[in-house]
């Protein structure tokens, strides 16, 4: 076992709530069966897959995204357990704040783990096995979790689509390609950027911002003005009359 620590302590650590509006990490009692996709725009495109195990939403960060060809495995580096009340965050992470950039909500549904197998201690050993109930990740996954390489503080695992009916070995990148909004809001990466943050706890009561748009049309992306400069020379060219 890496001693690295991937637990909730690590995740309130590494953020400043005065900042951000990502909920502050508590362990949750309950045996809810969760699990979210949250595509996020960070220094790096990836895709966090979270299962909600022990009261806590059990991380990964997966660059290239999940594919539907059990000929693809996907590297997903293990990151520290999010509160439960994460897996409705969507919105902007500030710039400067750890994992800056936009978070959209991709996916989302009910983890079913292998009956035979008890996941919390299978998780620790460096495997799971699984059915998804998603919007767009369905059927039978496994993980596993690989050797760091020497040096690396990393925990790399690998996500993979086990065949079945919801298989498809043409896949490749087609999932991540062909799905572009948030299955909560609809929104593409541009218009969340430019939004407004939704977010609400599960457990009880309302908190946060939780924005309501009042038409079912998304705002239009930010377009950044384009202001006059103050220069010292005047443009090359004929084209100008001063
Ligand atoms: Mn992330």
């Amino acid at each position: 076992m890496p001693d690295r620590k991937l637990d909730i302590d690590t995740y309130n650590r590494k953020r400043d709530f005065s900042k951000t509006k990502e909920p502050k990490g508590r362990r949750l009692k309950g045996k809810g069966d969760s699990f979210v996709v949250q595509k996020h725009a960070a220094s790096r495109l990836h895709w966090d897959f979270r299962l909600e195990l022990d009261g806590v939403l059990k991380s990964w960060a997966v660059p290239k995204g999940p594919s539907l060809d059990p000929g693809e495995n996907r590297l997903a580096m293990r990151t520290e357990d999010h509160p439960l009340d994460y897996g409705t965050f969507e919105g902007t992470i500030p710039k400067g704040e750890y994992g800056g950039g936009t978070v959209m909500l991709w996916d989302r549904g009910r983890w079913i783990p292998d009956p035979r197998k008890d996941p919390s201690k299978t998780i620790e050993e460096g495997h799971l096995h699984f059915i998804l109930e998603g919007d767009r990740m369905k059927g039978e996954w496994v993980m596993f979790r690989l050797k760091p390489r020497p040096g690396e503080k990393a925990e790399p695992w690998m996500l993979k689509k086990v065949t079945d009916d919801f298989a498809d070995e043409a896949d490749g990148d087609a999932l991540v390609d062909n799905c572009v909004t948030s299955v909560t809001t609809g929104r593409t990466m541009a218009e969340i950027a430019s939004g407004e943050d939704v977010w609400r706890s599960n457990r009880g009561g309302q908190k946060g911002g939780r924005a309501k748009r009042k038409s079912g049309k998304a705002p239009p992306p930010f377009v950044e003005p384009q202001l006059a400069t103050l220069v010292d020379d005047v443009p090359p060219g004929d084209s100008w009359i001063h």
